[in-house]
């Protein structure tokens, strides 16, 4: 991945000490050759690589005791920059918020749709979700399904002129205190003038205070390139990129914003009604290039439990005190926050980790939880003592066997193992901040 490439790239530079501007120029060759294999656009790489190059071969960097450090920040801050410095918001300030999603079939807009909704009525808003792609009547049929699962009501009007469905669907909002209108538009394959037609139309119907072009980012340059088209035609005010957690490569991310000057808002990260997030440039930087993405975590936690859960997870993580019973409570945290793989890509130091064997779903956590349960205390607090005949015990009264008390053991072992690696990363990582 882009991640690994780039790592290896600096781990080499770290290893030099003083840099020489042979040194710097040889480490960008690499680094453009990494982004353009991570299909980053090529004219925004040859800017990047020029700018990265002329600060990092300045004075201060040259001169400085820690070189490759300040390579690293500096290459840091132009990826942020490039992909917009900033979080881009939402234009609340209308009375009734539209949000147009538009974008090609299969880019994801009737799920975004449904994600979207959750995540703003978790923030105290009241969306609406309309249905105005008419084409497929199972379209209609998806959004409904969505909306269910997210607690929120689907206007819809059947197979009639989704012109007039957008219409209608703002007056019903104002009718029924709706602030926000997220309208499900329909897609094609390949963008064509039917289609940009139509959404004209119930762009100019409407006046959206949004038009959120939403592109599948594991299609790298191509997601650039639908969105050139779109942006030539509709006023975009931002990009949803999704698949995010299927693309290692990270091109879209990195050129789309450059390319059209397009503002990424939010991004779909699974296919979990939940995996939405907001966008922040400088958090995505920081994991592109491995250094995990801690505030995105720590908001995850505190968004779907109370604060003072997330504060144990966090001091657990930090005083590495961390026995079965924290064990058992983080299992049960973390699922509620997403998927395992996904919640460790964000600590920093994981991201290149695979994690075998912690694979976590329901049927397997009650599993856990029963056999926790029929541990003593002193068991839990010190698993150390855990020999063969206690195993038996506790496998007998828990209805597992013994193969299933000794995988949650293994389990527990490797997680304590990586919190060690972790706690151990966060410190030489502040060593190295202090240096600089
Ligand atoms: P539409 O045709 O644009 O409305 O696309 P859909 O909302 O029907 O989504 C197409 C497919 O992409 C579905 O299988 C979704 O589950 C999947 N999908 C959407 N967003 C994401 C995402 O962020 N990550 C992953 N892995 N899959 C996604
Ligand atoms: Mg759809």
């Amino acid at each position: 991945s882009l991640t690994q490439k780039l790592n290896d790239i600096f781990k080499k530079l770290r290893g030099k000490g003083k840099l020489s501007e042979a040194d710097v120029k040889q480490a960008m060759k690499e680094v453009r050759l990494a982004l353009l294999e991570a299909d980053v656009n090529f004219k925004v790489v040859k800017d990047l690589i020029s700018k990265i190059t002329e600060r990092a071969i300045g004075q201060e960097v040259m001169e400085s005791l820690t070189p490759a450090q300040q390579v690293i920040k500096i290459v840091n801050e132009e990826l942020t920059s490039l992909m917009g410095s900033t979080q881009s918001k939402v234009d609340f300030s209308k009375e009734i918020t539209i949000i147009m999603l538009v974008g090609l079939q299969g880019s994801g807009k009737t799920t975004t749709a449904g994600k979207l909704g959750k995540l703003l009525s978790k923030n105290g808003k009241k969306p609406l979700l309309v249905a105005a792609d008419i084409y497929r009547p199972a379209a209609i049929t998806q959004l409904k399904i969505v909306g269910e699962k997210v607690g929120l009501p689907v206007f819809t009007m059947g197979q009639q002129d989704p012109v007039d469905i957008s219409k209608a669907s703002v007056d019903y909002a104002k009718k029924h205190n709706h602030d926000v209108v997220i309208i499900d538009t329909a897609g094609r394959l390949h963008v064509d003038d039917d289609l940009m037609n139509e959404l004209v139309n119930i762009s100019h119907a409407v006046d959206p205070s949004e038009i959120l072009l939403v592109v599948d980012s594991m299609t790298g340059q191509d997601a650039v390139n639908v969105a050139e088209e779109f942006n030539n035609r509709l006023q975009l005010t931002g990009l949803i990129l999704t698949k995010l957690d299927g693309d290692s490569r990270g091109g879209a991310a990195l050129s789309v914003k450059a390319v059209t000057g397009c503002p990424i808002k939010y991004v779909g990260m699974g296919e979990k009604l939940d995996d939405l997030e907001i966008f922040h440039p400088e958090r995505m930087a920081s994991r592109i290039l491995g250094m995990g993405d801690v505030l995105t975590l720590i908001e995850k936690a505190t968004a779907d439990f109370d604060l003072k859960k997330a504060q144990e997870l966090e001091d657990k993580l930090k005083t590495q005190s961390f026995d079965l019973n924290d064990f058992k409570d983080q299992l049960s945290q973390v699922k509620k926050m997403g998927s395992l793989d996904q919640i460790l890509n964000m600590i920093p130091g994981f991201s290149q980790q695979k994690l075998k064997g912690v694979e976590i779903d329901d049927k397997e956590l009650s599993r856990v939880e029963a056999i926790i349960n029929s541990m003593t205390l002193e068991e839990r607090s010190n698993p150390s003592i855990i020999n063969g005949s206690r195993r038996k015990r506790i496998a007998a009264g828990s209805g597992t066997a013994i193969q299933d008390v000794n995988r949650l053991l293994k389990q527990y072992a490797q997680t304590k193992k990586m919190i060690k690696q972790f706690a151990g990363s966060d410190k030489s990582r502040k060593r190295s901040k202090q240096k600089l």
